[in-house]
């Protein structure tokens, strides 16, 4: 089938919008008819997709996966093969960017995968999975716990013995349990934590009081970009306020179905940073700003996540009105700190939620180019996601992997000597694909987030301390 055939059999029954709940769906925000029916089966959105990319299968497609939600509705039950095509889907939000109709496939599967957690009856292997990733990733303090032991792993090298022998590709672990081989793969050699103080002062005249989102990957493996984030901040005006037990905004939850949960996490958020400003609350902040990607899209959602909810509705909107990227604060504050030179070579890689679904490519672009000496390079299919998607990467081991590796190839033919991206999942993902990746042309290459290079800049570091940030050994 290309791209463009419509789906057989079905042609016109998407775009007959009615009001259903039934057959595979409870009456709990199904997918909505009308969004569907806004589907003309153009199958632009097609080749964005990295599932159909990688299978050529339509019901892995937007489009099929779309004819799916249409054939729930009409009454078909809720079965495993209709499950694991949406399960299949990264949530990568490439096919809404793509799509010229506006289909808000976004808004879709968001609903679609609630109705499939509340109702589809996964095997034990895979709900045991499920419950240990959801009891370890949305919970920042069970994180900072396991940096001690894997601290000492890797400052003994016995990580990187066990790699060679245990938990390398095709190697035991990988054979024996492939959800565990990739947990494994994923974690960043660690750095030491730097604390957070409670509040950091603008530096020179203050423009902005902004309140920090810490995250939980974010917090636990990647604390010194937390770190950088606030000195930037701190050098480019603004007073930085970091409210102390920040818990999970709820992003992995509500991309994976479980809707009650992100709720509570929403709220939690909400009552947490109405608290940031003691004096005036959330209005004594103008912005809350994230610098994760992946947590940004949901933060910028919670009116809809919470819109059933008398207490938080109107708090929620409040909220999410002040939510910015990181990179979007300091575009829309523009420079104000020295940049340094940094001659280096930087590869950029669009995180898809933050490109995707916050719309957000041109502001890291123009930070990058206000820093002398550094040359940007575009990397080839970027529309195309990196395979880690949350935790799909750990769900979803082997379509991730080859996504990886299809991405390590594509950032190695820029030639840059570093990789810059705005989200912790890609990070690990990247930096755990390009030694996979080495029958590909990879090689070693720094792996850093936008705020550091922006750091390193004003501060004025060499160069050579991003080109050997996270390097990814190949050998
Ligand atoms: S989702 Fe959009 S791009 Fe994809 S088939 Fe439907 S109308 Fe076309
Ligand atoms: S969100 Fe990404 S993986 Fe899912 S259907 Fe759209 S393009 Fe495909």
């Amino acid at each position: 089938m290309t791209a463009v055939d419509p789906v057989p059999g079905e042609a016109g029954s998407i775009a007959d919008p009615r009001s259903y709940a039934s057959g595979a769906f409870d009456d709990h925000r199904p997918p909505d008819a009308a969004l569907l029916g806004d589907c003309v089966h153009c199958g632009f959105c097609l080749p964005t997709c990295p599932t159909y990319v990688l299978w050529g299968e339509e019901m892995d497609s937007p489009r099929g996966r779309l004819y799916l939600m249409k054939e729930g509705l009409d009454g078909a039950p809720l079965d495993d093969a209709m499950v694991e095509h949406w399960d299949n889907c990264l949530g990568c939000m490439s096919c809404v960017t793509a799509c010229p109709s506006g289909v808000r496939y976004d808004t879709l599967i968001e609903q679609t995968r609630a109705q499939v957690e509340r109702h589809h009856e996964r095997p034990m292997r895979e709900k045991a999975l499920r419950g240990l990733v959801f009891a370890l990733f949305p919970h920042p303090g069970r994180l900072r716990l396991l940096r001690g032991p894997i601290r000492a792993l890797q400052r003994t090298g016995l990580d990187r013995a066990l790699r060679r022998r245990v938990t390398k590709p095709g190697g035991l672990l990988e054979r024996m349990a492939p959800h565990l081989a990739a947990m494994e793969r994923l974690t960043p050699p660690l750095q030491p934590a730097e604390r957070m103080p409670a509040r950091i002062p603008a530096q020179g005249t203050r423009r902005a009081t902004v309140a920090m989102i810490t995250g939980c990957v974010q917090d636990a493996f990647f604390p010194e970009v937390n770190a950088a984030t606030a000195r930037v901040l701190a050098a480019e005006g603004c007073e930085v306020v970091v409210p102390a037990h920040q818990g999970c905004c709820g992003a992995l939850s509500v991309h994976n179905g479980r809707e009650e949960e992100a709720q509570r996490y929403a709220r939690a958020m909400i009552d947490t940073f109405e608290k940031a400003d003691a004096a005036h609350g959330l209005d004594g902040v103008d912005y809350v700003v994230i610098n994760a990607a992946g947590c940004g899209s949901t933060l910028k959602d919670y009116t809809r996540l919470l819109a059933d909810d008398p207490a938080y509705a109107s708090r929620a909107a409040a909220f999410q009105g002040k939510v910015r990227d990181i990179a979007e604060v300091l575009d829309e504050l523009g420079p104000a700190a020295e940049r340094h030179p940094l001659p280096l070579t930087v590869a950029y890689h669009d995180a898809c939620h933050l490109a995707h679904a916050q719309g957000v490519r041109a502001q890291p672009r123009r930070l990058l180019a206000g820093i002398p000496g550094l040359e940007v390079r575009e990397i080839a299919d970027p529309e195309i996601c990196c395979g880690s998607a949350g935790v799909y990467s750990i769900l979803h081991p082997e379509a991730a992997a080859e996504l990886g590796r299809r991405k390590a190839a594509a950032i190695v033919d820029t030639g840059a000597e570093v990789l810059v991206t705005a989200n912790p999942g890609c990070l690990l993902q990247v930096a755990s694909s390009i030694p996979a990746s080495a029958d590909l042309g990879a090689h070693a290459m720094g792996m850093a987030h936008l705020v550091e290079v922006l750091d390193a800049s004003i501060r004025g570091l060499a160069p050579d301390r991003l080109r050997s940030a996270r390097s990814t050994d190949t050998s």
